[in-house]
């Protein structure tokens, strides 16, 4: 399998996955146009998109999907809760391309796939990719995390995390009204750097050598604030950035090429 994430953030949230047989977009929170032009960045066509997986409703993840489905005649594939909450953004699809599951389990082509039920304000689901290459897990859009969580993508050797925000940064910040630094922090948005340090001590034990932080807030974090804090963390357990895991930061813009 190969893999990179083509943009990620509040701004807009979109990976690129493919194997021998299948390739994937999971999620477009990018305009169509942005779209397309990052996907030429690494040569693939908009056509020979497979299918868009989506994880949840919200803009950062969906803004693209209906019209860069409707263009290149691409289905959408998403958990039926996801579906009930986003149907009435999408115009332009049509009915025999608006596809879900209802498993926690399906098979695109060669590879397995793992929906994860993830704590957000709406439903949320994060995906485990298994084939003959190994495990990588997307994980974002966490409103905490548990024990379930970590058992769906134990042993992945690479996992997207999402790593929101500074807590610091997050209390300090005056733009922010106290209801939407609750919503943020509050079990039901997003995960702070210390709890995608937490969850990534316990990803390491199962075998994890490969972390991308994602879905950084650009108001209550920065890459190097949230890549300096975990490495210190993960220190304190004798767990040394570059030696037992590898630790990178996605941004808005489209970031490293992984190969399984
Ligand atoms: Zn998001
Ligand atoms: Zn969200």
């Amino acid at each position: 399998m190969r893999i990179i994430n083509l943009s990620s953030g509040s701004d807009g949230n979109m990976t690129y996955l493919e194997s021998e047989n299948v390739k994937v977009l999971i999620d477009i929170g990018l305009c169509c146009n942005e779209a397309e032009k990052r996907l030429a960045l690494i040569g693939v066509e908009p056509s020979q998109i497979d299918v868009i997986l989506v994880t949840h409703e919200h803009n950062d993840h969906t803004k693209g999907v209906d019209a860069f489905s409707y263009k290149h005649d691409i289905p959408v594939f998403a958990h039926r809760d996801v579906w009930e909450n986003m149907n009435y953004k999408f115009k332009k699809t049509p009915s025999k391309n608006r596809r879900f599951y209802e498993t926690d389990g399906f098979r695109l082509r060669d590879i397995n796939v793992k929906a994860v039920p993830l704590p957000h304000d709406v439903p949320c689901f994060g995906y485990v990719f298994e084939n003959n290459d190994g495990k990588i897990s997307i994980l974002t859009d966490i409103g905490h995390t548990n024990e379930r969580i970590l058992e769906s993508v134990r042993g992945s050797q690479l996992v997207y995390l999402e790593a929101n925000y500074d807590q610091d940064m997050l209390a300090a910040n005056l733009k922010y009204p106290p209801a939407l630094k609750r919503r943020i922090s509050g079990g039901h948005g997003h995960i702070s750097n210390r709890e995608a340090a937490h969850m990534i001590r316990a990803l390491v034990a199962t075998g994890t050598r490969q972390v991308v932080l994602s879905h950084l807030s650009q108001e209550n974090n920065t890459p190097t604030l949230a890549y300096t804090y975990i490495s210190e963390f993960l220190k304190e357990y004798g767990i040394i950035e570059g030696v037992h895991v590898k630790i990178d930061v996605a941004t808005t813009q489209p970031g490293t090429m992984f190969r399984l």
